[in-house]
């Protein structure tokens, strides 16, 4: 791994005693959560977790993910770890999937203590994969955004969406949304699930009208092509850019003359040159990773004209955070299963006598 070192002590993960047990959050498990605390809470939650620990950068352990890329999709691994955890996600992007009633991304991780490697938490992530990229985006956006910012243009209404909305609804002050999807059903499902959000809502026929005046601009479409969902003559002087659906090679949203444009900010460079919108640059193209900014070794955006871009591709660092969160707030609520993902052994050279044990209790049962 391209990494800092994590020699220093290791400890275990407070909450989870008993060596073998894994908690087990699942889907609904995570739903209940969330309903329990509230959207904007977790949102919020995992936010202020991510900030904390991309202000800890240099103590990670940091590599860029492994894809396995097919014709209609990519299947990717992500880990990462400090000295007391290590955690991973499974994660995919099949663009197509929603035509067979599938979702384009559907996840799940693990967190490991470091000091034993025994598995701590297994989670879903679909579901906490949209709120953690949507409170990157808005801690980024807050980074860089111009502060008055109000108005958001959001082009892609996909699952995603309301995500994003909703957090830079909190974490930026947006309350006037312009949306555009190719789809207008996705759309309608949008505006129908911000209802009483506080948002002043308009349905625009293309992208150009959603942008035009918009204070931020976040694309969050799904196709796996080089598209050009914004172009030069769009942008404006300001701008904050949110550009989430380009992520990985040859799935990209801007025209490259809008890079051109911008000052650029990504969460990973090594991972970020390979998948982001930057893929599209030569080598040298200057950027600056966004925990730079948060740590206030980069001043970020520099003027009120300036046009900023928040080159996302998501990153391991992010689900670390999010994971954490699942599993302190699950278990504070009681919410969750233990499971016994790893065999609970009297002696723990003696695997075989495992078996011995449990076929007797098969024969007597
Ligand atoms: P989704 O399939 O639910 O929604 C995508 C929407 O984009 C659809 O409604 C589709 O009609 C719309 N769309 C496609 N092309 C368009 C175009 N040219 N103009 C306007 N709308 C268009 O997918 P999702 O789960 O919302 O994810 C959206 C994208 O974000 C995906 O590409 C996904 O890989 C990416 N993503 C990135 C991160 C990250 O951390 N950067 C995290 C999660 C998802």
């Amino acid at each position: 791994m391209a990494a800092s070192s994590t020699t220093s002590t290791s400890t275990s993960i407070p909450g989870t005693a008993l060596h073998t047990e894994t908690l087990y959050v699942g889907a609904r498990d995570l739903v209940r959560l969330v309903q329990r605390l509230g959207l904007p809470a977790c949102i919020a939650g995992v936010a202020e977790r991510i900030g904390r620990d991309f202000l800890r950068w240099e103590e990670f352990e940091k590599t860029p993910r492994v894809a396995s890329h097919s014709r209609d999709g990519v299947i990717e691994l992500m880990p990462v770890a400090d000295a007391a955890r290590f955690a991973f996600k499974y994660v995919n992007g099949h663009p197509k999937n929603t035509r067979e009633g599938l979702p384009t991304v559907m996840a799940f991780g693990v967190l490991a203590d470091v000091a034993t490697g025994a598995p701590r938490l297994l989670s879903e992530l679909t579901l906490t994969t949209a709120i953690r990229t949507a409170a990157t985006s808005a801690l980024a956006a807050r980074a860089l955004a111009r502060p008055d910012s109000r108005c958001m243009a959001l082009i892609g209404n996909g699952a995603q969406a309301e995500f994003q909305a909703l957090a830079f609804r909190d974490l930026l002050g947006i309350r006037e949304l312009r949306l555009f999807d190719v789809d207008p059903a996705a759309t309608a499902k949008l505006v129908a699930n911000l209802e009483g959000e506080g948002f002043d809502i308009t349905v625009c026929a293309g992208t150009a009208e959603a942008v035009k005046g918009a204070d931020v601009v976040t694309t969050v479409t799904a196709d796996k092509t080089n598209a050009t969902i914004l172009t030069p003559e769009l942008i404006e002087p300001g701008m904050h850019l949110n550009a989430v659906g380009g992520d990985c090679p040859g799935k990209t949203e801007l025209h490259c003359g809008v890079l051109e444009r911008a000052s650029v900010f990504v969460e990973f460079e090594p991972q970020t040159r390979v998948e982001g919108e930057i893929q599209q640059m030569p080598t040298g193209f200057a950027v600056t990773e966004l925990w730079r900014v948060l740590a206030g070794h980069h001043g970020g955006r520099r003027s009120a004209d300036e046009v900023t871009l928040f080159d996302s591709v998501g990153f391991a660092l992010e689900d670390y955070s999010a994971l954490c969160f699942v599993h302190d707030t699950a278990l504070a609520q009681g919410i969750g299963q233990r499971i016994d993902l790893v065999p609970a052994q009297e002696d723990p050279k003696d695997l075989f006598g495992l078996l011995r044990s449990e076929k007797v209790k098969a024969v007597v049962a």
